[in-house]
């Protein structure tokens, strides 16, 4: 049976570099994004029978439409990698607004609940899955200006204990990537000579690690419930 992948935010950054390291594996893979040129482009670099969707996670609807259309042209997902994020430019938070906290959290924390919720349904027929949700050291250290984003991507990870318990006896794992500074659209406008003197190996990480830790843990039979920090260290300082 084809080992069916789902990767929402599979168009740039992280997500796309999973796509990346998956498809040699003999994945079949789902990009998933809103803008479905950009994912498009990204499954035809690939080569291969991958397929692009359109889908803001942040909709339920979408989400529900996007599985069915998902499962009805490649088959049941038994692999789920939610790299869709945003990240607004940082601000305190007694000036961030309503919506924009609406907003990240629609996104980065409703949506993978969303996302999640449809594919364990299936894998619970298929008897096993696995899942790796991105979420992000902010989220473990916090940050300032960043309170509504490490809120989003903490909440991900308490999501995902949890989940872990309640669908383990079923063989579906579920765990998390946090990392630190990596080289994507998102971190494109910070300076990283700024912020490289408080990472110990003195630099930006690159999607493509963050991608293989991603894919070590989506394989590892044995580790569930788990956060895996890919940060070159930095941690260590915060
Ligand atoms: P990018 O901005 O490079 O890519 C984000 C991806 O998510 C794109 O494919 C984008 O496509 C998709 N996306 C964004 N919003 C939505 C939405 N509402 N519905 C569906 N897809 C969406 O970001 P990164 O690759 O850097 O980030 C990936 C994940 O990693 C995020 O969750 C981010 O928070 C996390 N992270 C990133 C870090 C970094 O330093 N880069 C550090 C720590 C965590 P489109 O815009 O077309 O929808």
């Amino acid at each position: 049976m084809d080992k069916v992948c789902a990767i929402f935010g599979g168009s740039r950054g992280i997500g796309r570099a999973v796509a990346q390291v998956m498809a040699p594996k003999g994945y079949r893979l789902a990009l998933v994004a809103r803008d479905l040129r950009v994912a498009q482009a990204a499954a035809s670099d690939l080569g291969g029978d991958h397929l692009a969707f359109s889908c803001d996670v942040a909709k339920e609807h979408d989400v529900q439409n996007t599985f069915e259309e998902m499962e009805k042209r490649l088959g049941p997902i038994r692999f789920l990698v939610n790299a869709a994020g945003i990240n607004s430019r940082d601000s305190l938070l007694v000036r961030t607004k309503t919506e924009e906290m609406v907003s990240q959290l629609h996104t980065n924390l409703l949506g993978s609940m969303l996302t999640c919720r449809a594919a364990v349904k299936t894998m619970i027929q298929q008897q096993g899955g696995s899942i790796v949700n991105v979420g992000s050291i902010i989220g473990l250290k916090g940050n300032s200006g960043q309170s509504v984003y490490s809120a989003s991507k903490g909440g991900l990870v308490g999501f995902s204990r949890a989940l872990a318990k309640e669908v383990a006896r079923k063989k579906i794992r579920v765990n998390v990537i946090a990392p630190g500074f990596i080289h994507t659209d998102m971190t494109k406008h910070l300076k990283e000579e700024h912020f490289k003197k408080n990472i110990p190996l003195g630099r930006f990480g690159e999607a493509i690690e963050v991608a293989h830790a991603v894919v070590f843990l989506l394989e590892s039979p044995y580790i569930t419930g788990h956060v895996l920090v890919v940060d070159g260290g930095l941690q260590l300082t915060m």
